[in-house]
């Protein structure tokens, strides 16, 4: 039986598999749900310590991926829940620093070039500026520790003092880093939505896109998580939900599998039915092929 093959065109879309067992078993899991692009956790999210990768694993998962076809391009790591970048306690943040600067070490080893992480939170105890000026100062020091791989910030829904969620905070973020060519954003559509800008239709896509554009820059756009929203329209809840069940509904995915504006970047399902994965990857191909 001959194996059809079917075009990919310039679409990366995968899914944040899981690394139980080791990282070198997630390029497999993510080959059989039909993805060209990952995401993974190469610790453990809900520990701040983890043992260093042995030697056998990095070269086993660098063999996966070059014989299942994963660029480096497109495997977007995930840091720890844990670290908290714009910490207001001095001993919190020396320590969410270290684990950040572990975990760019961890990707630096594995090959990667991306590590897709959540900003802040400012706890109410310092102002949303200074928990961006201090966010802004963890990367600078982690580019400094280690070389090439790029911070990769995440917009967030606004739940609790998590900051990151309006567009402003991505732009004053960046413009403190020192290093701009090593700083990126993942937009999350999920918490795009729930932090108040509208993705239910063409339109709204258009101008939530423009003023992504017009705040941050298009050019500073890295990587997509692609997430349907259980919460509604500005309701800051990060909970996500498979594509077209959600309060978002197909149109934005339509949207971005068809405008090249998203091609040659990471965009990853973290949707909640592992089940679908494959048919919610191969429904964004055929929208990105009927263009
Ligand atoms: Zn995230
Ligand atoms: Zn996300």
């Amino acid at each position: 039986m001959t194996k059809e093959v079917k075009p990919l065109g310039n679409k990366y879309i995968g899914a944040h598999v899981s690394a139980s067992g080791g990282v070198d078993e997630a390029p497999l899991r993510a080959k059989e749900i039909g993805a060209n692009a990952f995401a993974i956790f190469t610790k453990n999210q809900r520990q701040w310590v983890a043992k260093p990768l042995e030697a056998s694993t990095i070269r086993r998962f660098k063999e996966q991926c070059q014989r299942l076809g994963f660029s480096a391009d497109y495997i977007l790591p995930h840091d720890s829940y844990l670290i908290n970048l714009g910490a207001p306690e001095a001993d919190k943040l020396e320590k969410s620093r270290a684990a950040f600067i572990d975990e760019m070490e961890r990707c630096n080893q594995l090959g990667l070039k991306l590590l897709n992480f959540h900003p802040g939170s400012h706890l109410k105890m310092v102002s949303e500026e200074e928990c961006l000026s201090t966010i802004a100062e963890s990367i600078n020091l982690a580019h400094k520790a280690v070389p090439d791989v790029i911070a990769v910030i995440e917009n967030t829904a606004g739940q609790g003092t998590n900051l990151g969620w309006r567009f402003e905070h991505l732009a004053a973020i960046i413009d403190q880093v020192e290093d701009k060519t090593r700083v990126g954003v993942c937009l999350d559509t999920c918490h795009t939505f729930a932090a108040g800008y509208d993705l239910r239709s063409f339109e709204a896509c258009e101008s939530t896109f423009a003023e992504f554009d017009r705040i941050v820059g298009m050019h500073y756009l890295r990587a997509m998580h692609i997430n349907d929203s259980k919460g509604g329209l500005g309701s800051k809840l990060d909970r996500h939900h498979s594509l077209g069940k959600g309060e978002i509904g197909w149109d934005c995915f339509e949207y971005i599998s068809k405008d090249p504006r998203f091609d040659h970047i990471p965009l990853i399902l973290e949707t909640i039915d592992p089940d679908i994965w494959h048919l919610e990857i191969q429904t964004m191909r055929e929208h990105h092929l009927a263009v």
